[in-house]
């Protein structure tokens, strides 16, 4: 058994006193009042007198949040700790595919050692769990998926994984592309992707009609980038509720991005919500400065909702650096959020509302696989970040980097670092 003394919980800080956390077999067991006493020495005998561990951490009254999560991750073309490379795509989408394909290949680690320096970072930051995106393409074939399985499977006692196959530069647009994820799915991937059926493959009903196929075939999950704005989105997001309806998949379908619901008038965005909430749909955002997604309208419809980083320091981006709390300070940013509540609301998308993504939560709070208690409440997964912090709006304004990481109750990260280093390379 492990007892964290003296920490304040997310998200009843300030006006909660502190507590005592119990944790036992990596889950949480029990919440005290703190009783003010010093540390205990690291083990003790238990009533029968048998040696039975007790690890006892002082809190010293450090916020306790629910660890986070990057639910948008592509952990195959991050740069992060490379050197800087200047930005040399022409900001049209399929000119960020082409210049991702010409210069992916002269990174300076493999993908899956990259993909593993990437995965150090978020962990240390507070994540503990990752769904990432392989591309999977007529360029690279199986190559990134590859490397991406391997860094996620090296670190699966002290990550939660998915890897979503993902054809980057579309399905009915390049031949191959299908069975190329047919063998993904068949070889591991946890979900399939899909991006923008109607703008850039110009064929929804095909491209739409291979992804339910391949997931369906395989048993997968489904996972798909819609950039697609306006009309066109409302569209692609209308066809993805009816067919995820239609093949009974709620709680196993995400769509990433959504800018549909940013780019339409109120009524046509709360129609759609709607309708993805009934099949089912979760979303994913990254956090961008164009397409806040309408986060209280989310929320009132129960629809879950996950946050991720997208590109870290890529081909396509210049942003993102691994640290989660500081992509929750650009959610709430971006949404120009100043109210406590606002801000701790984005700490819980980045928390509990990435848990449930991966979870595969269903409207009506069950989830398909993992555990549907997320958060901190007893039975919950001991999964945490301690931080020192004054409130939560602090921690996510000031981002302190010393952080102690915490999977299934065990230290797995501190000050920063990856306790046992790199898996890989
Ligand atoms: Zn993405």
């Amino acid at each position: 058994m492990t007892t964290v003394k003296n920490v304040r919980l997310f998200p009843r800080v300030p006006e909660s006193p502190a507590v005592d956390v119990e944790i036992s077999e990596g889950r949480f067991s029990g919440f005290s009042p703190a009783d003010g006493s010093s540390p205990a020495p690291p083990s003790t005998l238990d009533p029968e007198g048998s040696a039975a561990a007790v690890d006892v951490i002082d809190g010293a009254g450090r916020i306790l949040l629910p660890s986070l999560g990057d639910v948008h991750a592509h952990l195959d073309s991050n740069r992060l700790g490379q050197t800087f490379r200047p930005h040399t795509a022409d900001g049209t989408l399929h000119g960020y595919i082409m210049n991702d394909r010409r210069n992916w290949r002269h990174g300076e680690r493999s993908v899956g050692d990259q993909a593993t320096y990437a995965i150090a970072r978020i962990i240390a930051s507070g994540g503990t769990r990752i769904r990432s995106h392989a591309q999977v393409d007529a360029d690279c074939g199986l190559e990134r998926f590859h490397g991406v399985k391997a860094a996620l499977e090296a670190h699966a006692d002290v990550l939660e994984g998915q890897i979503v196959a993902f054809p980057q530069a579309g399905i009915v647009s390049e031949k191959g592309v299908r069975e190329l994820l047919d063998a993904a799915l068949s070889e591991g991937a946890d979900l399939v992707g899909g991006l923008d059926p109607l703008l850039y493959d110009r064929d929804p009903a095909s491209h739409l009609d291979t992804v339910f196929a391949l997931a369906d075939r395989h048993g997968k999950g489904i996972d798909i980038h819609l950039h697609e704005a306006g009309t066109a989105g409302l569209f692609s997001l209308e066809e993805i509720a009816a067919r995820t309806r239609a093949a009974g998949m709620a709680g196993q379908v995400t769509v990433s991005h959504a800018f549909a619901l940013n780019t339409n008038p109120e009524p046509e965005v709360a129609g759609i919500l709607d309708a993805l909430a009934e099949a089912g749909v979760a979303l994913t955002t990254v956090a961008p400065a164009k397409g806040v997604l309408p986060q209280a309208a989310i929320a009132h419809r129960r629809l879950t909702l996950g946050l991720g980083e997208d590109g870290q320091r890529d081909c396509w981006s210049p942003y993102g650096d691994g640290d989660l709390l500081r992509r929750t300070w650009q959610l709430a940013f971006t949404n120009g959020f100043r109210l406590d509540a606002d801000i701790e609301g984005c700490l819980d998308i980045a928390s509990r509302g990435g848990a449930r993504v991966m979870a595969g939560a269903r409207p009506d709070g069950s989830a398909l696989i993992g555990d549907s208690r997320f958060g901190l409440g007893v039975g919950a997964p001991a999964d945490f970040v301690l931080v020192d912090a004054d409130t939560v709006t602090s921690a996510v304004m000031d981002c302190p980097p010393d952080r102690d990481v915490f999977k299934a109750g065990r230290l797995i990260a501190s000050g920063g670092e990856l306790i046992g280093g790199a898996r890989l390379g």
